[in-house]
């Protein structure tokens, strides 16, 4: 069965090594082309987008795809959004490998909040020392609250990092542990962290440091997207999977 899987998680990796193995499947791992120094799969890749909705139902029917997972970001919406329209159109199962969403417990000081503005407004008047850690992308938009002192972890360096005024950058590829998620806090002085809810864990320790510390985190809310099938890890996959190669 001819599968593609659109990636840039630790979830797409975790099936492109599972069907690595697996002669039943010839899989490709796509990737959108944002990090510099990918990591590589065991399996046939591509990098870069397809060229939207038209581009991805071309590259389908020329590489013959019978099944698409979409294992990309939760906040990856545009490209779901497409695997969804083209796999519709080109009547291709579609199946999501993605994480649940965070939970608030007990001791969490969440501000939660429906995108990045909203996280910017959150932080208050108040200066403050803020760690960023939504990513690289709509940096700026922090920098009309520009009495906050921000540091910013995120993979590669940020083509918008110079308009925050004082900032300082990490570069840092999860996943993250514990131990040194609560010397980051402490160490730093960081009074509220900025966060999407990926869920998962490689970035979680950051969530429950905060806790442990009583600092607060402005939580981004993920965005709605139409259902599809979901699945919360890689064998259930493999299980969809194998009910759609048994359909004639
Ligand atoms: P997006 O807004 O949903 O997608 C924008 C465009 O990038 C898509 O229309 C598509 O271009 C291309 N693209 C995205 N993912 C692709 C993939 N796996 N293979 C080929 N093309 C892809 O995506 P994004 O939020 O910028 O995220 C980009 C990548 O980073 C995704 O693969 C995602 O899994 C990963 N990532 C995102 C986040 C996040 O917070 N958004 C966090 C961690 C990792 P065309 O229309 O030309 O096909």
């Amino acid at each position: 069965m001819r599968i593609l899987i659109l990636g840039g998680t630790s979830e797409a990796r975790a099936l492109a090594q599972r069907v690595a193995g697996d002669a039943a499947y010839q899989a490709t791992l796509s990737l959108a082309g944002r990090t510099r120094n990918p990591w590589l799969p065991p399996i046939p890749f591509r990098i870069g987008g397809f060229g939207g909705v038209d581009g991805l139902r071309d590259y389908l029917a020329a590489e013959a795809i019978e099944a698409v997972i979409d294992a990309t970001h939760p906040f990856a919406l545009q490209m779901s959004d497409n695997a969804r329209l083209a796999c519709a159109t080109a009547q291709i199962p579609l199946a999501a490998l993605t994480r649940p969403e965070w939970e608030a417990q007990a001791g969490d000081r969440w501000i939660v909040v429906d995108d990045i503005d909203t996280a910017v407004e959150a932080l208050g008047d108040a200066p403050r020392r803020v760690l960023l850690t939504h990513g690289r992308l709509r940096l700026a938009a922090f920098a009309r609250r520009p009495q906050h002192d921000y540091l910013v972890r995120t993979i590669d360096r940020p083509d918008d990092i110079e308009m925050l005024p004082q900032h300082r950058l990490i570069l840092e590829r999860g996943p993250f542990d514990g131990a040194s998620e609560l010397r980051l806090l402490e160490n730093e002085q960081i009074d509220v962290i900025v966060s999407k809810n990926s869920g998962g864990a490689a970035t979680y320790p950051k969530i429950e440091a905060a806790r442990e510390l009583g600092i607060s985190v402005v939580m981004i809310r993920r965005p709605k997207a139409d259902a599809v099938a979901e699945c919360f890890d890689v064998e259930a996959v493999m299980a969809w999977l194998a009910a759609h190669r048994a359909a004639p």
